[in-house]
C-alpha cells in the first residue's frame, strides 16, 4: 500500500482548497506549531511539517520554547493560541520533556482547532463516531486502507501497541469500522499466536522488525506504523511480504500519510471557523 500517492492527492485537495479560501474569505488556513526544547528529531519533524504545509499555501506559525518553561508558561501560550482568530489548526510536538504535564498542554488547544487530534474531546467524539478531528496517523492508516478498498466489517484486527496518538486511536477507528479488535502490548502473553490471526495488523511499537514475517497470516493486510533509526519499520518487511496480501513499506507507507491528514484537516478547520464549509 503506496502511502506516498495518495498523501500527494490528499494535499493537492488541501492546497486547491486553500487557494479558494484565500480568495473567497482572504485569507489561508494558519497552522501554529508549538516546539518545547530543541530535540534532533522534534526539530526535524515540525520543520517538515511546516515545510508541507507552506508548499501547500497553509500559513504556519511557530513557537518555540526552551525546554525549561513550565507547563503553566506552555499552557498560557497555547491557550493564547487558541483564543487567536487568525491560528485555525494547533500542533504541540511530542514529546514536550518530563517534567511537563503533557495531558494539561494538549487540553488547552481547543477542540475546534485540534487538527493533530490529540485532545480528549477528540479521542472521545472520534471513538463515538462523532464529528471531530481524529488523531492524524490513525485517520492516515484509515484512508490508506479505504484506498485500497480493504473491508474491515467483521475481520479480526491486531494493533500492537497502545499509545494514546496511535496504538488506541487506530483500534477505536478499526472498531467503529465493524472489525474486531484485539489490542496488544507489553505485558501481552503469547504475542506471536496472536498476530498469526490477525486478518488486520497494525504494528505500532517502536521496535525495528520487531513482527516476523513467518508470524504473518497468509493474506493478511498489514499496516506498519513503525518508523525507527535506519528507516525500518516494525515489521520485518522482506520476509512479510510474501505473506501478506498487502502491506505498507516503510518508508513510503504510512509515514506521508500523517502530514497529508494534518494537512487536510488544518485546511477543514479553517473553512469551518471562516465560515465557509
Ligand atoms: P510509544 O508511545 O512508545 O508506544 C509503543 C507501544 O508499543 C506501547 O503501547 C508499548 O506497550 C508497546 N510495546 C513496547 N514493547 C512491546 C513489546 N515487547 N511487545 C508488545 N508491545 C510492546 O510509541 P508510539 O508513539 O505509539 O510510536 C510507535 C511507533 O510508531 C514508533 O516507531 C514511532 O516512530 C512510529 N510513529 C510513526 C508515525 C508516522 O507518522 N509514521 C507517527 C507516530 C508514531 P506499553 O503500553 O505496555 O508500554
Amino acid at each position: 500500500m503506496n502511502g506516498v500517492d495518495l498523501a500527494r492527492r490528499i494535499t493537492g485537495t488541501g492546497s486547491a482548497a486553500a487557494a479558494d479560501m484565500r480568495e473567497r474569505a482572504g485569507t489561508a488556513p494558519c497552522l501554529a506549531t508549538v516546539l518545547v526544547g530543541d530535540d534532533p528529531a522534534s526539530v526535524t519533524y515540525v520543520r517538515m511539517k511546516r515545510s508541507r504545509c507552506e508548499k501547500a499555501g497553509i500559513l504556519s506559525r511557530h513557537v518555540s520554547l526552551p525546554s525549561s518553561v513550565s507547563t503553566a508558561g506552555l499552557v498560557e501560550t497555547i491557550s493564547a493560541l487558541s483564543a487567536d482568530p487568525k491560528v485555525h489548526g494547533i500542533l504541540l510536538q511530542h514529546p514536550v520533556g518530563k517534567h511537563i504535564d503533557e495531558r494539561a498542554a494538549f487540553e488547552a488547544i481547543a477542540p475546534d482547532k485540534d487538527v493533530d487530534g490529540v485532545t480528549m474531546h477528540s479521542f472521545a467524539a472520534m471513538s463515538f463516531g462523532l464529528p471531530g478531528f481524529a488523531s492524524c496517523t490513525p485517520g492516515g492508516i484509515l484512508r490508506l486502507l479505504d484506498e485500497y478498498g480493504v473491508d474491515l466489517a467483521g475481520k479480526h484486527a491486531v494493533v500492537v501497541g497502545r499509545s494514546a496518538i496511535l496504538g488506541k486511536p487506530v483500534g477505536m477507528l478499526l472498531l467503529g469500522r465493524d472489525a474486531t479488535v484485539t489490542y496488544c502490548h507489553s505485558r501481552t502473553v503469547g504475542l506471536p499466536s496472536i498476530v498469526r490471526e490477525a486478518d488486520v495488523l497494525v504494528a505500532a511499537v517502536g521496535r525495528p522488525r520487531f513482527i516476523a514475517g513467518s508470524d504473518i497470516k497468509p493474506g493478511a493486510v498489514v499496516v506498519d506504523a513503525g518508523y525507527n533509526p535506519g528507516n525500518v519499520g516494525d515489521v520485518d518487511f522482506e520476509t512479510a511480504r510474501h505473506r501478506a496480501g498487502l502491506i505498507t513499506p516503510v518508508p513510503g507507507g504510512v509515514g506521508p500519510m500523517t502530514i497529508a491528514v494534518l494537512l487536510a484537516q488544518t485546511v477543514e478547520a479553517a473553512a469551518h471557523q471562516l465560515g465557509l464549509g
